[in-house]
């Protein structure tokens, strides 16, 4: 197949181009890489073809597409916070070229949204019917309502228009290449304790997370893509849920550092629960994640510490790493 990946500099997009080239798909990266990074493409391959561009600009692309997976987005709290404007523009804009680009190579299309459709969500785990609990004049609505809109364009794309869309609904993904300065709170956690600095926690620590491993996303990811006709939404993500105080934890134990704790406010709206209800993405896609987070952290924090040599660890730190 020949396969757009708009966003595909990025964490979650590089990911997913190194797995369909490995696959022997030819992909084609669009990126303004606002957030993304050249050097997640590297070493160049063969069937990848990089496009700087702005996704909110007309897809001016030659030949034919099988497929479009969507992914260009800010998707860091820090980093949509920072561009208000360019978050919203980019969830409305951009998904709009992308489905007339769609519409016009006869492509399916998978739209990378996300649990913040949910909101701080009043039902525990979240399935897909759920309509969710989003504060519309927040701080945080630049992200979210953009992606609701954003799966709202693709809908009456897929009703209205004939493309064949698929939604996917991510859940809290970490692993290699996600930036150091990212601000999301695993590469916050790695980077802090690389260095010996206290790990900072907002708000008590009892907020909950669900942490799916990258590779783990990436399978669900592309089954998404073959499965034609699909619709979804699907949750992607790993049902197991954790307090942000036991994840601190955690990288603490697995780094050896000595850091202590860091406790910061609580940002404004930030959701007090996450768990995705993957029921659907078993039925409709045969998907589930396998890796341990233990094992995904541990991975993680190696290819920081490898690639980040400010980040390293502590001389204190030989602890056992648990599998
Ligand atoms: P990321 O910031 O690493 O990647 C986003 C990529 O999109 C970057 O390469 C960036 O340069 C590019 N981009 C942003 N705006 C663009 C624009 N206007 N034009 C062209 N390119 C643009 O983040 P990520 O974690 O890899 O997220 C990828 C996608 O997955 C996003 O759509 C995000 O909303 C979604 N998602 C991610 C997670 C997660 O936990 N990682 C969770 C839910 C949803
Ligand atoms: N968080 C934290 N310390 C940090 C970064 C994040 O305590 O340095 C918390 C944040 O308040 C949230 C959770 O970790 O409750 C997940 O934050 P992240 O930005 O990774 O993703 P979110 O789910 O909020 O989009």
């Amino acid at each position: 197949m020949r396969i757009l990946v708009t966003g595909g500099a990025g964490f979650l997009g590089s990911h997913l181009t190194d797995a369909l080239l490995d696959r022997g798909d030819e992909a084609v990266v669009l990126d303004d890489m606002s957030t993304g990074n050249p050097a997640n493409l590297r070493p160049a391959r063969p069937g990848l073809t990089i496009v700087h561009a702005d996704v909110r600009a007309p897809l001016l692309l030659d030949g034919p597409f099988d497929a479009v997976a969507h992914l260009a987005s800010p998707a860091s709290p820090p980093d949509y916070l920072r561009r208000p404007v360019f978050t919203l523009t980019t969830g409305a804009l951009g998904t709009q070229q992308v489905l007339e680009f769609a519409a016009r190579k006869h492509a399916r299309v998978v739209l990378a949204s996300t649990s913040e459709v949910y909101g701080d969500p009043e039902i525990h785990p979240q399935t897909e019917n759920y309509w969710g609990n989003v504060n519309s004049v927040g701080p945080r609505a630049v992200y979210d309502e953009a992606k609701r809109y954003a799966e709202a364009l693709t809908t009456a794309f897929g009703d209205s228009r004939g493309v064949d869309t698929g939604i996917v609904r991510i859940f809290n993904t970490y692993g290699p290449r996600l930036r150091p300065e990212d601000g999301r709170v695993v590469s916050n956690f790695i980077a802090q304790a690389l260095e010996g600095r206290p790990l900072t926690v907002y708000g008590d620590g009892n907020q909950t997370r669900s942490l799916c491993y990258v590779d783990d996303l990436v399978r669900g990811l592309i089954a998404m893509i073959d499965a034609r006709g699909e619709r979804g939404p699907i949750n992607l993500g790993n049902p197991v849920e954790m307090s942000v105080r036991a994840i601190a934890d955690l990288v603490l134990r697995l780094t050896g550092s000595p850091s202590g704790l860091e406790w910061r406010p609580l940002p404004i709206d930030d959701p007090v629960r996450r768990r995705p209800d993957i029921t659907r993405a078993a039925e409709r896609l045969g998907w589930q994640p396998a890796t341990a987070v233990v094992t995904g952290i541990e991975r993680t924090i190696t290819w920081q510490r490898d690639n980040h040599p400010t980040a390293r660890v502590h001389p204190s730190s030989a602890v056992p790493l648990a599998s």
